[in-house]
């Protein structure tokens, strides 16, 4: 046999990914399926699929239905063959999951962040880590990743160049995890993140173009356009809460005045509330719950300020959906009358055709998710680069 040239090695490895992509999509699948699938003849799939097999990446699950002659014998993915960090880094909370390699949570942890000064935050975050870590079962490849979305803007390099709402600037997050741990660690914005768990595991499945509203103590946003994550030239997109829509407005922490989130977030909601005596988002749910009036009146007006940034949101991109998460998502029996309506009062109506307006189906687990997704996709391309 001989050694294959540099031409075949790599087609090689565009073949592996084709395979591994087949039996990820579309699983359970027989050889002759991915074939057919994939347009590899069988002698190649075959062999590709040893490959992964010998790697644990893939196993056989018995035979399935026969078109005529032996009965196939169907392949699926192994989802524990590793299992990935997800974490979502708030301005006042840490929330992380171990998941396997389909995403499916096998030990989650959320804790009040007690100092925000980034020292304490980057130990009370490593104990988190390590914490998830230790519940991890044994596995062929171990932890594949540790994936943090933030509250913040990040570089390519993983470093939180600021992130208002904590008061942090130039952390270099990334190169700190990975110095602690050992182990391949991405960073995101939050929004990002939360705009990947919702496209993968949550409302946004099937979704090509979609806007991810992440309504929390601010109010940042993640586009998926075409089906991929939208960055910008160096990665800092996505800051809608920061639209100016009073031109008069309340002074911002990031210089402007009259930015979206100061009006439509929980942090303002929580200024108004705070006259009525309520402290928190919670107390606020319940007390709108019980059907208190002026509470009522608070969650409406809040929604009709989201409203007015998701009206400029769909005229400028045209999108499939716009689904609202986060923390504010929780109120949605309270805000989503106020925040439809003025969707449609102030969008123009050749936009609103087919837009659709969702809630996060993972709550306030999107961005945990979408992080966990980015260190399982890390994963799959180093595979697949291989
Ligand atoms: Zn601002």
């Amino acid at each position: 046999m001989t050694t294959p040239t540099g031409d075949q090695a790599l087609i090689k490895r565009i073949n592996t990914a084709i395979v591994l992509e087949c039996i990820l999509r579309g699983a359970p699948l027989s050889r002759a399926q991915i074939s057919e699938q994939s347009g590899l003849n069988k002698a190649t799939v075959s062999s590709l699929v040893q490959d992964l097999i010998d790697g644990s990446l893939v196993r056989e699950i018995g035979t399935g239905q026969s078109s005529g002659g032996r009965k196939p014998v169907m392949l699926e993915f192994v989802a524990t063959s590793g299992y990935a960090i997800g974490i979502d880094l708030g301005v006042n909370y840490i929330r992380g999951a171990l998941v396997d390699m389909r995403g499916e949570i096998v030990a989650e942890r959320t804790s009040s962040l007690r100092d925000s000064e980034p020292g304490a935050a980057f130990e009370q975050l490593c104990g988190c880590i390590e914490a998830l870590i230790a519940e991890a079962p044994a596995s062929p490849y171990g932890i594949v990743g540790i994936g943090v979305g933030v509250p913040g803007i990040v570089d390519e390099n993983g470093t939180i160049l600021f992130a208002p709402n904590l008061q942090w600037r130039d952390v270099p997050l990334q190169r700190m995890l990975s110095e602690r741990f050992g182990l391949h660690v991405t960073i995101d914005n939050e929004a990002n993140a939360g705009a990947l768990g919702e496209q993968k595991y949550g409302a946004g499945r099937s979704i090509a173009n979609l806007v991810y509203v992440s309504v929390g103590i601010g109010i940042g946003t993640g586009l998926i356009l075409h089906k991929s994550l939208y960055k910008g030239s160096a990665g800092y997109s996505g800051e809608m809460g920061h639209l100016s829509i009073e031109a008069h407005g309340l002074s911002c922490t990031c210089g402007n005045r009259g930015c979206w989130e100061l009006y439509a977030s929980e942090q303002a909601l929580l200024k108004q509330a705070s006259s009525l005596g309520f402290g928190d988002l919670e107390e606020l749910l319940s007390a709108a719950d019980s059907g208190r009036q002026d509470v009522l009146e608070l969650f409406a007006g809040i929604g009709e300020y989201l409203g007015i940034g998701i009206a400029n949101i769909v005229n400028v991109f045209n999108p499939d959906a716009v689904i609202i998460g986060n923390r504010m998502s929780q109120a949605r029996p309270w805000l989503e009358n106020s925040l439809r309506q003025t969707v449609v009062q102030r969008a123009l109506g050749f936009h609103l055709r087919k837009v659709q307006l969702l809630f996060a189906e993972l709550g306030e687990r999107s961005a945990m998710m979408g992080a966990a997704e980015m260190a399982i996709s890390g994963f799959f391309s180093r595979i697949k680069s291989a």
